[in-house]
């Protein structure tokens, strides 16, 4: 080997390994929730799935078992529906392997579709099956079933999760999904999602016996994302703000919503974890209803009844049940 030909070897070697370097730096970012990427182009195995929020990224965790890195979009403790996605968010989403989210609920989100692969994304609105619109000016948030054109989901309730026979059809959607892109794991896949749908059947069947027979079926929640669940176990929802927290009432949907608490005889109004509990405490406070909490599941934080989705769930269950009398 002549000398310069040594010489450029050397270098060679050099920049592989600062490529190297670059790559793993990469990869190691990408691991954490919510946090960013940096540059280079990560292999195969490496690669993420992204998910726009939690729901999505517990389903995903529980179906793919750790085989995978599984990140997402909105951080933990962030009220997802006005997610703002940076840069490195964006440049994240376009190395995924695949981009499971939910066509109609983050508008950041539904641009930033554009830079990904139509191959790599994964919309699960339409198994969600999003069949309630919020007639939000009307003061009745979330007791308008209409039906909806199956590509536009913009005015739907995308809060799906908080329905576990909902849940577990999206659940199908995506196990099939991952296991047609990576056959490798693909038996385990399947696996993973037939337990995950059984153990969200469960969930099912406890919150209908356990919502059977109660005092009253009046939910009065924070946010009107409760909708689906509603419907599924035969109550009726008055959400204090509509189907995004930052739509606020005024003082006559105030007294509006007042007005249905004393004559109902509703005794607790339901605040949740991520949004500021003001509306419902005032409420609580005119009416002499108390406040509780139930969590819609828009974000797991330290502030959460429970570590996981059906944790927070059952404490869910308990909540209504406490609140609207059931034995
Ligand atoms: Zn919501």
């Amino acid at each position: 080997m002549s000398p310069s030909a040594a010489r450029n070897l050397r270098s060679g070697v050099g920049a592989l390994l600062a490529a190297t370097a670059l790559v793993l730096t990469s990869a190691a970012c990408g691991t954490v929730p919510g946090g960013g990427s940096g540059s280079g182009s990560p292999s195969a195995s490496e690669q993420a799935v992204v998910t726009s929020f939690y729901p999505l990224q517990f389903a995903v965790e529980q179906i793919t078992g750790g085989a995978v890195p599984v990140t997402v979009l909105t951080k933990p403790g962030a009220e997802p529906h006005d997610l703002e996605l940076a840069p490195q968010d964006i440049a994240r989403m376009s190395k995924a392997r695949l981009v499971v989210y939910a066509d109609g609920f983050q508008p950041a989100v539904d641009e930033a579709i554009a830079e990904v692969q139509p191959s790599s994304l994964l919309d699960v609105a339409d198994a969600a099956d999003l069949s309630l619109t919020l007639a939000e000016e009307s003061g009745h948030a979330g007791e308008s079933a209409q039906e909806h054109s199956a590509h536009d989901h913009a005015g739907s309730d995308p809060h799906f999760w908080l329905d576990p026979q909902r849940f577990a059809a999206v659940a199908e959607v995506i196990g099939a999904r991952l296991a047609k892109d990576d056959p490798a794991h693909a038996a385990a896949y399947v696996r993973n999602t037939s337990s995950f749908v059984s153990k969200l059947t469960a969930l099912d069947g406890q919150l209908r016996a356990g919502l059977t027979a109660c005092r009253s079926r009046v939910l009065v929640t924070s946010h009107a994302a409760f909708g689906y669940l509603a419907q599924r176990y035969g109550l009726q929802q008055q959400g204090i703000t509509g189907i995004s927290p930052d739509a606020e009432p005024g003082g006559a949907g105030l007294k509006q919503i007042s007005d249905l608490v004393r004559s109902q005889g509703v005794t607790t109004i339901y605040q949740e974890t991520l949004v500021e509990p003001h509306f419902a405490q005032t409420v609580a406070g005119s009416t002499g209803a108390s406040v509780a909490t139930l969590d819609p599941l828009e974000g797991i934080t330290t502030a959460s009844a429970g570590s996981d989705y059906f944790e927070v769930m059952h404490s869910n269950l308990h909540a209504l049940q406490k609140g609207l009398g059931c034995s």
